[in-house]
């Protein structure tokens, strides 16, 4: 029987450290051809030399993801412009797709995509001094800090979707397996006052609204699903732009129920995991699902 061939559409790799790179990762494992996007030309070379050896690698070892026959591509993104995005997926991701697996269909999006302006993520001049009381950091936010916050951050999985979702499998009859799939990544400053964390709070708030809204809209009409994995704090370079970002990583461990905070590999399985559709998670839809060591259900004291 042929294998069904499935494309991932993974946005958001800097480096090796990414959250997006690390689900690219998992999903190839799945056996998906996977697209990643970088945002810009400062990215280029490291996510280009990345793919290349990833490629070389699974040629010298032949270990099973390449017998899966999936292909890993990398393509430009920048979400804060909508001719970057329609670019995208008007041209860039149909050329592969038509290249490399003679399809013209994704099966799942990954949003794996932040940003704050730094000045919004730093101490404020108005702050105290005195370490007891707390800083003052998201009442000094500017109206275009929070506006370029919650459009790069938010409003760019409604833009992400609204493009690809021509590719996005319509389906007529809904199994566990063959719906399609948009899983963004998200954290716990959603719900909850985090230290240090500022705007990226409100619009995390937001993204996760838009999770549940565009679940709401594409289940009936595409058979769609559309989820946020909320993850515990990982080193990456998004996360060095939160102030004592070691201290809260720290923090988060000791007193997470299992002493320890989620290693990527386990955010990017549950990234994957959602995405597939596969032992259950077809009916998974609209969810924040964590990854933290489970200090999201703990009071910490
Ligand atoms: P990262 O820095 O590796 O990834 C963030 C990505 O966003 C980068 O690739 C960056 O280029 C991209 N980006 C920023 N502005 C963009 C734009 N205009 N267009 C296109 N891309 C743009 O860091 P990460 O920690 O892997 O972050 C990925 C996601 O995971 C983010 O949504 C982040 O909030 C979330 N997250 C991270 C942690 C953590 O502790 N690292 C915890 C929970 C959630």
């Amino acid at each position: 029987m042929e294998k069904i061939r499935r494309t991932a559409l993974v946005a958001g790799v800097a480096n090796g450290r990414s959250l997006a790179w690390f689900s690219a990762i998992s999903l190839l494992k799945k056996g998906y051809d996977v697209i990643i996007t970088y945002q810009n030309d400062r990215f280029e070379p490291t996510v280009k030399k990345m793919v290349e050896s990833y490629q070389k690698e699974q040629i010298k070892s032949g270990n099973g993801i390449r017998k899966c026959g999936g292909f890993l591509k990398y393509l430009p993104c920048d979400v804060s412009c909508d001719n970057s995005i329609r670019t995208l997926m008007t041209e860039d991701v149909p050329k592969v797709l038509h290249e490399s697996s003679k399809t013209e269909r994704i099966d799942a999006i990954v949003h794996s995509i932040a940003h704050a302006p730094p000045e919004s993520m730093k101490q404020s001049s108005s702050s105290t001094t005195n370490t007891n009381e707390p800083s003052l950091q998201l009442v000094g936010t500017s109206r275009s800090a929070f506006q370029t916050t919650h459009d790069v951050s938010s409003y760019s999985l409604i833009a992400l979707t609204q493009h690809a979702l021509p590719y996005l499998t319509t389906v007529t009859t809904t199994t566990d397996t063959d719906t399609s799939s948009v899983t963004a990544l998200t954290y716990l400053g959603s719900t909850r006052a985090a230290p240090h964390y500022n705007v990226m709070g409100p619009a995390k708030a937001s993204l996760e609204a838009v999770v549940r809204g565009l679940a709401s809209e594409l289940g009936p009409a595409h058979g769609v699903r559309v989820n946020a994995v909320s993850a515990g704090p990982v080193n990456t370079l998004a996360a060095r732009g939160v102030q004592d970002f070691t201290n809260l990583k720290q923090r988060t461990a000791e007193n997470a129920p299992l002493r320890r905070n989620a290693n990527p590999e386990e955010v990017a399985d549950v990234v994957a995991y959602l995405s597939h559709g596969e032992e259950g998670a077809g009916a998974i839809t609209g969810q924040v699902v964590y990854v933290d060591g489970g200090f999201s259900s703990v009071v910490a004291v």
